[in-house]
């Protein structure tokens, strides 16, 4: 048996199976040469490789039902392989260097990623892009790898804990929930997509416990304690059955019964009242917002149902998870965000931009607007969803005006071809681009509201990826900076006499919402479980008290 810490960013207990997903590492393949005396053998793994590829390009192109352009693009990388230069100069490597084809292919790759960042023509570009496409490919077969995208869990039979260095928002989308019992990570970060999706699921899941994949082997056991943020390896059977015990306990408290009526009553000592508000995923974490206390849904994000359907929904289907939403809320008011997709965030059946910095690309309404037909077909169901209760619309990753009255004149359309009136709803924006704080008076005629978005506010005002562990320390969403811009989109709202949220992680933290409060904020929207604690919190503390916090941290220069 072997404890390991890490950090929890899902909650609950999972026992099981290991499923190691072994991603490639490219700088530890391409450092790790083996001298090969016998080339002809090594040259026969690569030719079964690079033939295991061909069938799987065939096999991808028969099955699979691609626009012709997607179907070009196998199609080309197919003739790669056949090519005999190709293969050629591979095989040539090997018996020159005397080496194995995983230093090769590897090293190929990394010489073709220096050669790509200074090739400014388009065409080359995508060129570049297949035939690395295709090394990977080869690399993945004589590893005995599987990519994400070919299912590694098709072969499991009961659910697993699944193992991997890193993991995209959109692999997750990927995988197969139903075999996922459980996510361990080396890397990561608490605000990174995937540890919003992961609690959305309601998959336990911890974070940073670098190296654990080569302590494992593929069937130990595990177990995950996404409480205390702790996985046992190989436990023994008595630390086994209290956990079996404790995840019996825990499942049945997460999934709590939705018929408390009442909301957290939130006041400060001087009787300033605050709403809080719940970040939402799934259904489940609806249940548990209200039964938490819940004023409203500040945030839902859509992308999350959409990650977890196979396939387009249906207009009547998102209609449907709507519905039951809104059911849920007992006409509490429902923010309804516009799909935030792109960047991290990729759905397996919309269109994927291939980027070179897709956090700053093609994301959230920028991914709309290019895609209307997808965005018609997302307001047609919030539309007919209005009429059900209490909706706001939120529009993702603001930072033109352009943008936004494009939106809202599709909305109108839509509205008017459902028969509905388009004041049904109010629309806002998130702040979550700095442009877009600093520039909020410009957008208040077009918008009812605003809901800060500080999980991407601090990513984009610190250049300081969110998905990325290694440069948490620059992620600071208490700074004075952060505050600084807070405090004006307040005060920019209250001129306006519009209303102004905040749904960013850092209104989950007892420790910092009440710092929010001393900004001027009334309303914060969190995870579900944060409202009792972050009630408490402010029911501590008179609002002079909140004010004189907030000022001393704007002050701060300990930066
Ligand atoms: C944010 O950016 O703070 C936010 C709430 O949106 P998301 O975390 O979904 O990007
Ligand atoms: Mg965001």
């Amino acid at each position: 048996m072997r404890e390991l810490s890490g950090e929890p960013v899902s909650s609950g207990i999972a026992i099981g199976e290991v499923f190691l997903f072994r991603q490639i590492d490219l700088n530890a393949l391409g450092a790790t040469k083996f001298n090969i005396d016998d080339t002809i053998k090594e040259i026969a793994r690569l030719e079964s490789a690079i033939v295991k590829a061909l069938e799987q390009l065939k096999g991808i192109i028969d099955r699979e039902n691609h626009p012709a352009d997607v179907s070009a693009i196998f199609q080309v990388q197919l003739q790669m392989l056949k090519d005999a230069g190709f293969l050629g100069e591979i095989k040539s490597i090997v018996n020159a260097q005397k080496a194995n084809i995983e230093y090769v292919l590897s090293n190929q790759i990394k010489i073709l990623e220096s050669k790509f960042r200074s090739i400014e023509n388009e065409v080359l570009r995508t060129r570049f892009l297949d035939i690395q496409d295709v090394y990977y490919r080869i690399l993945r077969n004589s590893l005995e790898i599987e990519h994400v995208r070919a299912n590694p869990l098709k072969r499991v039979r009961s659910p697993v804990i699944f193992v991997a260095e890193k993991l995209l928002p959109s692999d997750i989308a990927l995988l197969d929930h139903s075999k996922l019992r459980g996510i361990i990570l080396e890397e990561g970060s608490s605000v990174s997509h995937v540890a919003i999706i992961t609690k959305a699921l309601g998959i336990p899941a911890i974070i940073k416990i670098s190296g654990i994949s080569s302590l494992l082997r593929a069937h130990d056991t595990v177990i995950i304690d996404a409480i205390k943020g702790k996985v046992i390896i190989n436990p023994t059977n008595p630390v086994r059955a209290s956990y079996e015990k404790l995840e019996k306990t825990y499942s049945r408290a997460a999934y709590p019964k939705s018929d408390r009526t009442t909301i957290a009553e939130c006041l400060t000592t001087d009787g300033i009242a605050v709403a809080l508000e719940a970040n939402v995923g799934s259904i489940k974490e609806t249940r548990e917002a209200i039964a938490n206390g819940a004023a409203g849904i500040g945030l839902l994000r859509t992308e999350i149902f959409y990650m977890s359907c196979a396939a387009m929904p249906s207009v009547q289907e998102e209609f449907d998870y709507y519905a039951e939403i809104l059911a849920l809320a007992q006409n509490r008011p429902v923010t309804i965000r516009l799909l935030d997709v792109g960047a991290d965030k990729n759905v397996p059946y919309l269109k994927w931009y291939n980027e070179e910095n897709p956090q700053m690309g093609i994301r959230g309404i920028r991914f709309l607007l290019r895609n209307e037909e997808v965005l018609r077909k997302h307001l047609q169901s919030i539309a007919r969803a209005s009429r059900l209760g209490r909706v706001k619309v939120a529009i993702p990753f603001v930072s033109t005006l352009a943008d936004v009255s494009r939106t809202l004149d599709i909305m109108a359309d839509v509205c008017a071809q459902e028969g509905v009136e388009r004041s049904a709803f109010r629309v806002g924006i998130m702040v979550e681009i700095p442009a877009a704080a600093l520039s909020l008076k410009h957008f208040w005629p077009s918008i009812d509201f605003v809901t800060i978005g500080t999980n991407d506010l601090v990513q984009y005002t610190f250049a300081a990826s969110r998905e990325d562990g290694n440069v948490e320390e620059y992620r600071q969403a208490a700074h004075p900076a952060i505050l600084a811009m807070i405090k004006e989109c307040i005060a920019s709202a209250r001129r306006r006499k519009k209303e102004i949220s905040l749904c960013g992680e850092m209104a989950s933290d007892p420790a910092i919402a009440p710092l929010l409060i001393g900004l001027g904020i009334r309303s914060l929207s969190m995870q579900p479980a944060s409202i009792p604690l972050v009630c408490e919190a402010i029911n501590r503390h008179s609002s002079e008290d909140l004010e004189t916090l907030a000022k001393n941290a704007l002050e701060s220069a300990n930066i």
